[in-house]
C-alpha cells in the first residue's frame, strides 16, 4: 500500500529533501535477542519517539520497535509545519465536548509546542533555519470569517494569533489568489526528519533503547508480561504502547479499522534565486485556509517546499511532479518554467473524528495515533499524555475519551478521503465563485 517507497531498499528513506538533507544519522540495530523492558514502544515516528523521550524525562526505561528506520513513515517527510491545534476545529471541538472541556484539551497542543521548543535548545539552527511564525492566508473574500476565527482562537483559546489586513497580505505575498490572513508567531517550520533523530537521540541518552527494521508482528499476553515477537527477537514487557498509525496492518485488528490511510503530497523545487522575491517577501511557513488547502514554505538555499492533495490513485514521480507544479503555478504564475527536483507521498493517519487517538486498551496497552491532519505537534501531545499516564497515573488521556476507536471506513480507506477531498474541493471553488 506504499504509494512512494525506496524501491531497491524499501526499509530505507524515500527520497525526498528530508532524506536528501539529513546527513550524518545514526542506524539502530534490528533486535536479535530476547529481552525484557518495563514499556515496549511499537512504531519509531514522532508519536513513538516522543512517548519514548518522555519516558525518560520521567525516568521509566522503554524500547521502540521499528519495522524500517526512524521517521521513515510520515514523520520523516512531511510539510515540516509544527503548529498547536488539532485537526478539529476549535468550534467543532466545543460543538462537541463543551468549551471547558475543549479549552483543556487546547491546552495540551500549546504545552507540546513550548516543549518542542525547549527540546531544540542547542540545535535550532540546524533543525529551524528559516524565520518562526506561519501565516494563515484567506483564499476567500471573506474578512469578518477571518477575524472571528482570530478572535475565536484568542479570546476563547487563550491564542496570540494576529490578524493580517488584506493590504498586508498582500504586500507579503506577490498573488491575487489571497485576501486577509491571520500569523501565528509561535508556530514553526522544522527539518520534521533532523527533529525525529535529535529526539530519538534524546532518549537513548536517557536509558531508551531503539531496534530499526525489526518489524513487530505478533503481539500477545503470557502470564503478566506482553510478549512482542519480531523477526528475529522478542520483547517482554509490562507495558506496551502502539503507534503504528497508518502502517499498522493487522498487528492490532481494533486499532487498524481506527486508522483511515490517507495518502497527501510534498514538491521540492529547484533554488528559486531572486524569483522568490517575486512571490513572497517574507520567509514564513505559509498555508492558504481551504479544507483541500496548500501549504509551503521556502527554504533557507531557495527552494520551495510545497504540500497539499489527497489521492486515492498513486500518481508516477513525473505526474506527481506535474500535479503539484500546477497548483503551484495557479497561484504564482510568474513562476512558470520552473523545475522540480523532487516530489514524493507518504500516509498520514487519520481519524473519523479529526482528533488523535491516545488511549488505553486496558492490561497496560495503550494507543497513540490518528495524528493526520495535526500531526507533529500532537504526536508530541500523544507522547507526553502516554508518558504520563504509565509514569505518574496522570489521567489527561481521558480526555480523548470522547472520540474513541470508531471504525475509520477500511477497507474503502482511500475511496472515502478521495471522495472527501473531492467533496471539500467542491465545496472550496463554491464558496470562491459566491465570495470573491
Ligand atoms: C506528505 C505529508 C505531509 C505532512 N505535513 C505535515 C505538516 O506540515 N505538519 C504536521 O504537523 N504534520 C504533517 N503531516 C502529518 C504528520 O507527519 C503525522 O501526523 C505524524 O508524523 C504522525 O506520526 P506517527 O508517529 O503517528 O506516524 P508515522 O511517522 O507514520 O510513524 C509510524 C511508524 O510506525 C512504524 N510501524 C508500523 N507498524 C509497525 C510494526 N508492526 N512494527 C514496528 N514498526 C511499525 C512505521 O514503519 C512508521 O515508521 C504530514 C504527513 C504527510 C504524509
Amino acid at each position: 500500500m506504499q504509494p512512494y517507497h525506496n524501491a531497491n531498499k524499501p526499509h530505507e528513506y524515500i527520497d525526498c529533501y528530508y532524506s536528501r538533507s539529513l546527513g550524518e544519522a545514526p542506524h539502530y540495530p534490528p533486535l536479535d535477542q530476547e529481552i525484557s523492558v518495563p514499556v515496549c514502544i511499537i512504531g519509531g515516528g514522532l508519536a513513538g519517539i516522543s512517548s519514548a523521550l518522555g519516558l525518560a524525562e520521567r525516568g521509566i526505561k522503554s524500547v521502540i520497535l521499528e519495522s524500517n528506520r526512524i521517521g521513515w513513515g510520515a514523520s520523516g517527510r512531511n510539510g515540516g509545519f509544527v503548529s498547536a491545534l488539532y485537526s478539529a476545529s476549535p468550534a467543532s471541538l466545543i460543538k462537541r465536548v463543551g468549551l471547558e472541556h475543549a479549552q483543556a484539551l487546547h491546552k495540551l497542543p500549546k504545552a507540546a509546542l513550548k516543549l518542542m521548543h525547549k527540546r531544540l535548545e542547542g540545535v535550532k539552527d540546524a533543525i529551524i533555519p528559516q524565520p518562526e511564525g506561519v501565516s494563515v492566508v484567506s483564499w476567500f473574500n471573506d474578512e469578518k470569517s477571518v477575524r472571528a476565527h482570530v478572535e475565536q482562537l484568542n479570546d476563547v483559546f487563550d491564542e496570540n494569533i494576529r490578524f493580517m489586513p488584506r493590504e498586508e497580505v498582500r504586500d507579503a505575498y506577490k498573488t491575487k489568489r489571497y485576501y486577509d490572513g491571520y500569523f501565528r508567531p509561535d508556530s514553526m517550520q522544522i527539518h520534521s526528519l533532523k527533529y525525529v533523530h535529535h529526539t530519538a537521540q534524546m532518549a537513548v541518552s536517557k536509558g531508551a533503547k531503539i531496534y530499526e527494521n525489526s518489524a513487530a508482528i505478533r503481539v500477545y499476553k503470557r502470564q503478566d508480561k506482553w510478549c512482542i515477537e519480531t523477526a528475529s527477537g522478542m520483547v517482554l514487557a509490562d507495558q506496551i504502547v502502539y503507534c503504528c498509525s497508518a502502517y499498522i496492518k493487522n498487528l492490532h485488528p481494533k486499532l487498524s479499522r481506527a486508522t483511515l490511510p490517507v495518502a497527501t503530497y510534498v514538491l521540492l523545487t529547484e533554488p528559486l534565486g531572486d524569483k522568490l522575491d517575486e512571490c513572497m517577501r517574507v520567509r514564513y511557513a505559509t498555508a492558504d485556509n481551504r479544507t483541500s488547502s496548500n501549504y509551503y514554505r521556502p527554504l533557507a538555499d531557495g527552494r520551495l517546499l510545497w504540500g497539499g492533495r489527497v489521492s486515492m490513485f498513486h500518481p508516477s514521480q513525473a505526474r506527481l511532479k506535474n500535479i503539484m507544479m500546477k497548483d503551484l503555478l495557479s497561484v504564482y504564475p510568474q513562476l512558470n518554467g520552473i523545475k522540480a527536483e523532487v516530489a514524493w507521498g507518504g500516509y498520514m493517519g487519520y481519524a473519523r473524528h479529526e482528533m488523535p487517538q491516545i488511549g488505553t486498551l486496558g492490561d497496560g496497552a495503550w494507543y497513540c495515533q490518528g495524528f493526520g491532519g495535526h500531526g507533529m505537534c500532537t504526536t508530541t501531545v500523544g507522547g507526553e499524555v502516554i508518558a504520563g499516564a504509565i509514569a505518574n497515573n496522570n489521567e489527561d488521556y481521558k480526555l480523548f475519551a470522547p472520540f474513541g476507536l470508531d471504525y475509520a471506513g477500511k477497507p474503502m480507506g482511500p475511496a472515502i478521503a478521495q471522495a472527501a477531498y473531492w467533496y471539500f474541493q467542491g465545496r472550496d471553488k463554491l464558496k470562491e465563485w459566491r465570495l470573491n
